[in-house]
């Protein structure tokens, strides 16, 4: 099945993606007056289950509420929703995307009054994370961070985050890691941390950062193994003299950063910190593919 040949959830049906569409007064589309969610399935010891489904949910409710729109579902039904949404699609690894917009209304910028919010979810396939960029790490450039002050809430106004991205690309560089005023915020869709002396440092989860799952599971995996872990302020001349610089995200999990403006980080390969990091990263996944079986093991279409 191509990515496009899939099934999508809109507005509570099930249809084939190339069948969906939405009025052109969405509020998503007119205003970009909506939120969403990324979360990744893996299969694991032959268990497909997403990977953090709890907090991305959390995180979704905190969005909702940020921008108040009410959640058009409970947790129990988002769960039943991921869990059929990965069952109709073949592939062993995907991206499940969730977006609540505000609704349909006349275009006003005041929220409208007894609108029903959109909701739309859909699987892709995740590739592989090329084994190359584990094995060497990726390149990545900096910029000021341009972005408006509620980088907290996963809006779908990403227009400050497409255009960072594309400033990577146009570069050559994987990703484009943020500063403000001095201080590092994150990357274009990453969030961003480094190690010095053996201490794993980023900035805390502010209105500046987006509160990104992986980067808790990478700070709940350090501590778990005994490593030290710090969440404050990190400066340009920190982040430049590190010994290793990393980035993390649903799909990207955690990538070593070797190259920072053409500069080399720490020694120039993926450190000794990163490379434990990841392989307990996937011990995570196995565990969190043990918890969601045993949560919601028979309750798939495919059980
Ligand atoms: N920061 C930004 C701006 C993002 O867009 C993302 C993910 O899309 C992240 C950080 C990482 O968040 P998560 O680990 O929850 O995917």
């Amino acid at each position: 099945m191509e990515w496009n040949e899939g099934t999508c959830y809109l507005n509570g049906k099930w249809m084939p993606l190339a069948d969906a569409s939405i009025s052109v007064l969405d509020r998503g589309f007119i205003f970009g007056d909506g939120v969403y969610e990324v979360i990744p399935v893996d299969t694991v010891d032959g268990i497909r289950a997403p990977f953090h489904a709890w907090p991305h949910y959390a995180r979704l409710q905190r969005s909702l509420d940020a921008v108040r729109i009410s959640n058009p579902c409970s947790l129990e039904q988002w769960l039943d929703l991921t869990a059929e949404l990965i069952d109709r699609h073949p592939w062993p690894r995907q991206l499940i995307y969730v977006q609540v917009t505000r609704g349909v209304a006349k275009r006003d910028h005041p929220f409208p009054t007894g609108v029903t919010p959109t909701v739309f979810m859909n699987s892709t396939p995740w590739p592989q994370i090329p084994a190359e960029q584990i094995e060497n790490g990726v390149s990545a450039v900096t910029h000021a961070d341009e972005r408006w002050l509620h980088c907290d809430i996963k809006s779908i106004s990403l227009l400050g985050n497409v255009l960072m991205k594309q400033y990577a690309m146009d570069h050559g560089a994987s990703e484009t890691v943020m500063l403000r005023d001095g201080f590092l915020t994150e990357g274009s869709s990453t969030n961003t941390m480094l190690v010095k002396d053996g201490v794993v440092i980023a900035p805390r989860k502010t209105v500046q950062i987006l509160p990104g799952i992986t980067y808790d599971a990478v700070f709940d995996i350090a501590r778990k193994h005994g490593i030290a872990t710090e969440r404050r302020p990190v400066t340009e001349a920190e982040l430049r003299a590190a010994d290793e610089v990393w980035l993390s995200s649903s799909g990207r999990e955690v990538l070593a950063i070797t190259r920072l403006d053409g500069a080399t980080v720490g020694n120039g390969r993926p450190g000794p910190v990163y490379k434990q990091v990841q392989a307990w990263m996937q011990q995570a996944k196995r565990e969190d593919a043990l918890a969601w079986k045993a949560e919601r093991g028979g309750r798939t279409l495919a059980a």
